[in-house]
């Protein structure tokens, strides 16, 4: 209590600090210090569809997007998963950091800028039951709640159900995910909505977000982008 009351009137007489270096910050509406700001990891030249990082300035698409596209439309994210994103990721989800949830939303806006005006509803990656008892929130919707609000759009919460704890098993190979979700979700409230943006923290492989977007457009929905504040640049 007295250490709360202390450590607030601190933060009050000293101001705002870098949440990487902790260094003080004049400006209190940015969170990190110009140093760290200008290396937080983004995708710079990313493929037009899956949103992974692409070597060659003048391809769109990835190979993979090219062959095999995925079901999802398009991928818009706030940084590539790297150092020290990385770690303020764990921050938020593992030591429950929710104050960084507006964080990362904001700096995912400053990437979408205007949605696509086909996006009409915001679909959070629905958690399954005991993997949301253990963390006790769903950092997908905590991150959707501030956008949903800037960009005046519905959040969907009861339209899709997971099925199957799959989070679990991040260390799959890429090929072996796909199949673990498949399935993975269940389609139990009608959506109205024809463009959906699918709302992720980090997107890996892309296999959750994929089995998602199919599980949408075989139940009616045309269009969908996947929003997600950090893409990994995993092999597919
Ligand atoms: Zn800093
Ligand atoms: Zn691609």
């Amino acid at each position: 209590m007295v250490y709360n009351w202390l450590n607030n009137a601190l933060n009050f007489i000293m101001g705002q600090h870098c949440l990487l270096c902790n260094q003080a910050i004049k400006n209190p509406s940015v969170d990190f210090c110009p140093n760290c700001l200008k290396d937080l990891p983004v995708v710079l030249h990313g493929c037009q569809q899956c949103g992974v990082a692409l070597e060659m300035e003048r391809v769109s698409h990835c190979g993979h997007c090219l062959t095999a596209p995925p079901n999802y439309d398009r991928v818009i994210s706030a940084y590539s998963y790297a150092s020290p994103v990385r770690q303020l990721m764990a921050r938020y989800k593992f030591q429950r950091q929710l104050s960084l949830a507006p964080i990362f939303a904001s700096a995912l806006m400053q990437q979408i800028k205007r949605p696509d005006i086909r996006i009409e509803a915001l679909l959070p990656v629905p958690l399954h039951a005991m993997r949301l008892r253990q963390r006790g929130f769903n950092q997908a919707i905590e991150l959707a709640k501030p956008i949903a609000q800037a960009y005046l759009k519905p959040l969907l919460l009861k339209s899709i159900r997971r099925n199957r704890n799959t989070d679990s098993q991040l260390n799959l190979p890429a090929k072996q995910r796909a199949g673990n979700v498949r399935g993975a979700f269940e389609y139990i409230q009608p959506i109205k909505a024809k463009g959906i943006a699918i709302i992720d923290d980090v997107m890996t492989t892309g296999s959750t977000a994929n089995e998602l977007a199919k599980t949408l457009k075989l139940n009616g929905v045309e269009y969908v982008e996947v929003w997600c504040i950090a893409r990994a640049n995993a092999k597919h």
